[in-house]
């Protein structure tokens, strides 16, 4: 057999195993350095208690003939799915159904997967900076043409984001078949007014575009103005598939579950222009490649839904965020130009004058002992940048923001890398000489 070569083309992602390994470079070096993650991607509260019990009683449910559950429905159990459609969205005045909501094991999976539906000729348009799972999973699926020596694919289209548009991709001039969108978004922080969805809307709507709205980080949005679902803008039903996770929003990374909505009226085309509701072949798609998501661990999620479980997310909710926005406060004061931070537990920030996010990084690092994410493993666009999460405790998001506050930053660093994924590249020849700790690694997913 031949196998899929879009994989040989696939760099291999070395962001987190580079963060990684110079992270014990620097504890080798400096065995006594109280070292703070700030570059945490993964949330560290844990599940709470109503939770627990609901999956304890779950776990009972499977003991005796009586109430044992094999096989579950492929689409997720009723008492999910409606519980869904009530809270997060006709409750808010949103018109979804539970036969539009799909329970899968995450948001990651049904990003990857979605790929199934449309074809494999359509053009991809994506954010940069972004979440890396769009283009890599749709490289894999031959979208994407040819790696270019910039380090981006010959048939992407990248919506680069910058200080001008405030890192949130603009429309583009071209029709493309499929966009990406993340709101609030990782890596950057940045959330969409009503006013920049509905000209994506629009634009889906004239051009025949799909939206593939990533909302993992819905739950952090307080601002009243900001939408948390693509439904609130009108006419968003017939041009965009929702992703949510549970992951972010109540823990759930470990447990795995998440639900994309796939609404009635969403349509695609045949060659000959007739139409089709993608929501069937969504359907069809679960129902033979997926056989549904845990009942334990949606009976977990179904008791998110109570007054505790409600209680208790926005609790932890709270945390994250009052932590980010304390590190963008104080990023600020020290001078650096910031995003996100509000509505997000992601702070997106570069100091001015700094164009290489490693050298950022590093800097930090030497200076302040404390660790970030570089923004160019995101994409081109973030070079200079470096991004920093709310994911760690009050205590210690206090620590690293005190010491950086005493930090002298105005001295220049020698780049390692200019800018540019291609120097990613370059670094990952030094890196197979490394031996790079797998739970490290590990514990810096995104
Ligand atoms: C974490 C994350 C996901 C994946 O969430 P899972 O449900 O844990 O698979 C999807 N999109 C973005 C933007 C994320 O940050």
């Amino acid at each position: 057999m031949y196998i899929n070569e879009n994989f040989i083309k696939l760099p291999q992602s070395y962001l987190f195993s580079k963060v990684a390994a110079k992270l014990r470079e620097y504890k080798e070096a400096h065995p006594d350095a109280d070292l703070i993650r700030m570059d945490i991607g993964d949330v560290t509260l844990p599940i709470a208690p109503c939770v627990i019990d609901a999956m304890h009683k779950a776990v009972d449910d499977m003991a005796s003939p009586s109430t044992f559950h094999g096989y579950g429905p492929e689409q997720g159990y009723p008492f999910l799915r409606d519980a869904i459609a009530k809270h997060d969205y006709q409750d808010r005045g949103i018109d979804i159904h539970a036969e539009d909501i799909f329970i899968s094991d995450g948001a990651k999976s049904d990003l990857g997967n979605l790929g199934d539906i449309y074809s494999q000729k359509s053009i991809i348009a994506v954010a940069d900076p972004g979440y890396p799972v769009y283009v890599d999973a749709s490289v894999i699926d031959g979208r994407g043409g040819e790696l270019l020596p910039d380090g981006r694919w010959s048939r992407i289209m990248y919506l680069e984001c910058n200080p001008d548009n405030g890192f949130k991709p603009n429309v583009p001039q071209k029709a493309v078949d499929v966009v990406f969108l993340c709101s609030p978004c990782n890596p950057t922080g940045t959330v969409f007014t009503r006013d920049e969805l509905k000209e994506w809307v629009e634009y889906a709507r004239k051009n025949r575009t799909l939206i593939i709205f990533d909302s993992a980080y819905e739950a952090f949005v307080q601002d009243k103005d900001i939408p948390k679902s693509i439904y609130e803008i009108e006419g968003a039903k017939e041009v965009a598939i929702e992703i949510r996770s549970f992951s972010k929003t109540a823990g759930f990374t470990g447990l795995r579950c998440g639900y994309t909505v796939v609404p009635s009226e969403l349509v695609g085309y045949d060659r000959e222009g007739n139409s089709y509701p993608l929501r069937q072949l969504w359907n069809r798609r679960q129902c033979t490649k997926f056989n549904g998501a845990s009942y334990v661990i949606q009976r977990g999620a179904e008791a998110l839904y109570t007054p505790e479980g409600r209680e208790a997310v926005k609790k932890n909710i709270d945390v994250y965020l009052s932590n980010a926005r304390y590190i963008k406060d104080q990023l600020e004061k020290a001078g650096f130009e910031v995003y996100g931070g509000e509505n997000s537990p992601y702070v997106w920030a570069r100091l001015r004058g700094e164009n290489d996010s490693w050298a950022l990084f590093q800097k930090l690092l030497d200076e302040a002992q404390l660790s970030s994410t570089p923004g160019i493993g995101f994409g081109e666009c973030g070079a200079g940048y470096i991004r920093l999460t709310g994911f760690n405790s009050p205590e210690n998001t206090r620590k690293a923001m005190e010491r950086l506050g005493k930090v002298n930053l105005n001295t220049s660093v020698a780049g390692e890398e200019g800018s540019g994924s291609m120097n990613d590249l370059k670094a990952i020849k030094a890196l197979d000489d490394l031996q790079v700790l797998d739970d490290i690694t590990k514990a810096m997913e995104i």
